[in-house]
Parts: structure tokens; C-alpha cells; sequence
């Protein structure tokens, strides 16, 4: 089977991966470089607890977090490449009640290791918290890591298991005939498949547009900063009105923002101000350290900011894997996953129906 992969972020590399070992033959189609949008922007945070433990979302994350221990391992000892994944926890600084409101809720999930740190407990576990912090959760297990590194291990990973990487190459339209995807055209050239998969992260409803599909996929402009981290001031994540993630390379990466600015490739002076403010408010020390680079992304964002994943609707051989907002590298190997099983003719083995594209679909009134 011949599959055409729409974009080289995470969720395009990551599937095609999965999809060649699956014994499909692939090519992928990044009009840029691998993970040059959204997947290189991102702090890599692996942190799959919300507000609640038991929607189908918190259950597609906890599925996906329960895979990286062997992804991880898996891509380096295909790849060689050290994807800095660390697994030390976060440290969520609360209120006295909110601490104790969510421990609860949280500690339904034995396997976190969440904690509540009180008083002096706090600073012993991260002396450098502003002393202000008196309550605390700690989450065992929230996990991170370097996501740049990550995206390019599957794309290696990828071309070793026979991927055909087509890189600085857009694809500019979808052929449809007699109501199947037939294949992509890139810069005149028509490339044939038997299954497309559009996971062109921000810029999916590009490609559907034309077709009369109502897949409606917006940019959320993230902002980031990475300060130089050496000598480490934190062991820890922390995660308030902005998260800090040490990584082992000696960067302290301070995100982000999320914002409706479009596709306008800007880090603003509000932004980065907002972020490094609330940064020195949780971690006074922080106010030291150089800047060593800011960024910002477009994190790919469907109207109920849910994934948007599986088969489109009246088009057979179209699949859509998108729409991840802020959680794509978390979710990146449950949809590789997902997407396998579903474009090799099996049935996705956890509960997708909240994700499925036919939710935007327009019906005619009755
Ligand atoms: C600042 C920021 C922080 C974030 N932090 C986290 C985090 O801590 N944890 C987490 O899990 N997630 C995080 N995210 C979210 C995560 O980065 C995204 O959800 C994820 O990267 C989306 O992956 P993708 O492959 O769908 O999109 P992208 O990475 O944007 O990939 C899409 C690719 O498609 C290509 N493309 C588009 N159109 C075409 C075309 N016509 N032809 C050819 N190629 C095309 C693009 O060039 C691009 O490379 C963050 C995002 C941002 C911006």
C-alpha cells in the first residue's frame, strides 16, 4: 500500500514511521525542513494531567504518555540521537486550596507520584522557588524532552525503515476522483497513492479548502525563551503562569504564550516580557541568567480544541491527523499509532470518537 504523508512536523514523521513498519511504503511531502513549524517550537513538556482524569482527551493523553519510556528507547538505539528525555517531575506552585482540590483529583492516577509539598517542603525539594511559594504539587510523572531532537530521531528513524523524505517540497493540491483521493500535486507533479494522510499541522485546511470540506484548523501563536542554564539553578519543572523546563544541553526553556495573531512570525516585546515576569515571580534568580535565544510557533488548533484524527468523511483513502493545540508531542505516538491501525484496515484500539473529523462536517438542515 502506497501512502502520501502531507507534512513533516512530529505528527507526519511520527506516523510514517509507525506506517513502514507497518510494512506500507511512504512518502513524506515537508515543504520545509522536518519540524521546522510547530514540532521544533514547542518545550517538549510530557505532562498528560488536566482538570480531569476521565474524558476521552485525558485518556488519549495517559495512553500516549505510557508509550514515550519505549519510543524513546526505540529512536535511540535506531538513531543514536539522545532525545534529553527526562523524567524528574513538574512542581505545580498553587494556592492552599487549589493544592489540596487537585492533588485529589490527580491522585486518582497512582502511577503520577502526585505529592502535596507544604511550607518548608517546598524549597527543600527546589531551593530556588521564590520563597512567596508556600503550597505546591509535585507530579512525579511529568515528563519532558528536547523536541527538536525528537522529531528529527523519527525522521531518521523514518528513512531508515524506507521512507521516501521529500523535503522543500509543498504540496499545493489534493486530487479527488469519483470520490477517492487519487494522489497530491507538488509543483506540478502528480504523485499517486492509495491513501493520502494530511498532517500539515496549522495549514491543514489549506489542502481541504478546495475540496468543499469544512475542516476548520487555526494557528495559536506560541511564544518561547530559552535561557542559558549553566550553572543549573532548577532540578525541577515548574509550572505556574509560565513553566521553566531545564534541559540536560544547558538550556532553561520559559514558554508560552497562546495567542490569535494569525500566522505573523513575530516574537513581540509583550510577549516575551509577560513570559520572563511570571518566570522571576516563581524563580527570583532566574533574573541572572542570559537570554540565549526566543521563538514562536503556530500550534495547529481546531474550534473545540480537540485532535482531529481518522478517516474524512466521504472521501475514501483521505485521512486527517491534526488539530493537536498544545499537547503534540505528547500525543504524538498514540496518533502514529492511530492512524497505522486505521489506514491499514484495522480499528483503532482506544476510544476515538471524540476526535473523529466527521464532527465538522456540515449536514444539511432538516
Ligand atoms: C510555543 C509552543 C510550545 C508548545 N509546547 C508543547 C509541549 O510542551 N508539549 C506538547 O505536547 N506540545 C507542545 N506544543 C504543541 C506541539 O508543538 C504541536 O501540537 C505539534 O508540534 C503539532 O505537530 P504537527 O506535526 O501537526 O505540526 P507542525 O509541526 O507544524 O508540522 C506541520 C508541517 O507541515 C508542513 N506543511 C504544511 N503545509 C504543507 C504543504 N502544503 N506541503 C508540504 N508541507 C506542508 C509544515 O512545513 C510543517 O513542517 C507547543 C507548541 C508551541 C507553538
Amino acid at each position: 500500500m502506497k501512502v502520501l504523508v502531507v507534512g513533516g512536523g512530529i505528527i507526519g514523521c511520527a506516523t510514517a514511521y509507525e506506517l513502514a513498519k507497518a510494512g506500507c511504503q511512504v512518502t513524506v511531502f515537508e515543504r520545509s525542513t522536518p519540524g521546522a513549524e510547530a514540532s521544533s517550537a514547542a518545550a517538549g513538556l510530557l505532562a498528560p494531567l488536566g482538570e480531569s482524569t476521565d474524558t476521552n482527551f485525558a485518556q488519549l493523553a495517559l495512553a500516549s504518555w505510557r508509550l514515550y519510556p519505549d519510543v524513546v528507547r526505540e529512536l535511540e538505539d535506531r538513531t543514536g540521537i539522545d532525545v534529553e528525555y527526562v523524567t524528574r517531575g513538574t512542581i505545580y506552585p498553587m494556592s492552599a486550596t487549589q493544592t489540596r482540590h487537585d492533588a485529589e483529583a490527580w491522585a486518582v492516577n497512582k502511577e503520577f507520584g502526585v505529592e502535596v509539598l507544604e511550607g518548608s517542603d517546598v524549597h527543600a525539594l527546589e531551593p530556588a522557588l521564590s520563597p512567596k511559594i508556600r503550597h505546591a504539587i509535585f507530579v512525579r510523572g511529568d515528563h519532558w524532552l528536547n523536541n527538536q531532537r525528537l522529531v528529527l530521531a523519527y525522521a531518521q528513524a523514518a528513512a531508515a525503515a524506507g521512507v521516501e523524505l521529500s523535503t522543500g517540497c509543498n504540496v499545493s493540491r489534493l486530487v479527488v476522483e469519483g470520490g477517492r483521493v487519487r494522489a497530491v500535486v507538488t509543483e506540478g507533479e502528480r504523485v499517486e497513492g492509495d491513501a493520502v494522510l494530511l498532517a500539515a499541522g496549522a495549514w491543514s485546511s489549506e489542502l481541504m479548502a478546495p475540496l468543499g470540506a469544512s475542516l476548520r484548523i487555526e494557528p495559536r501563536r506560541g511564544q518561547m525563551i530559552a535561557l542559558a542554564h549553566v550553572p543549573p539553578v532548577l532540578t525541577y519543572c515548574v509550572h505556574g503562569e509560565a513553566y521553566m523546563a531545564p534541559r540536560p544541553s544547558g538550556e532553561l526553556v520559559v514558554g508560552a504564550t497562546v495567542e490569535r495573531a494569525g500566522f505573523q512570525r513575530a516574537v513581540t516585546a509583550e510577549g516575551i516580557a509577560g513570559l520572563l515576569r511570571a518566570a522571576i515571580e516563581l524563580v527570583p534568580s532566574l533574573r541572572e541568567l542570559p537570554i540565549a535565544r526566543t521563538w514562536c510557533g503556530f500550534r495547529p488548533w481546531a474550534p473545540d480544541s480537540l485532535p482531529v484524527l481518522g478517516p474524512w468523511p466521504g472521501v475514501e483513502g483521505l485521512f486527517v491527523a491534526t488539530g493537536h493545540f498544545r499537547n503534540g508531542i505528547l500525543l504524538a505516538p498514540i496518533t502514529a499509532r492511530i492512524m497505522t491501525e486505521w489506514i491499514t484496515g484495522g480499528q483503532p484500539t482506544v476510544a476515538v470518537k471524540d476526535f473523529l473529523p466527521d464532527r465538522f462536517v456540515r449536514r444539511p438542515a432538516r
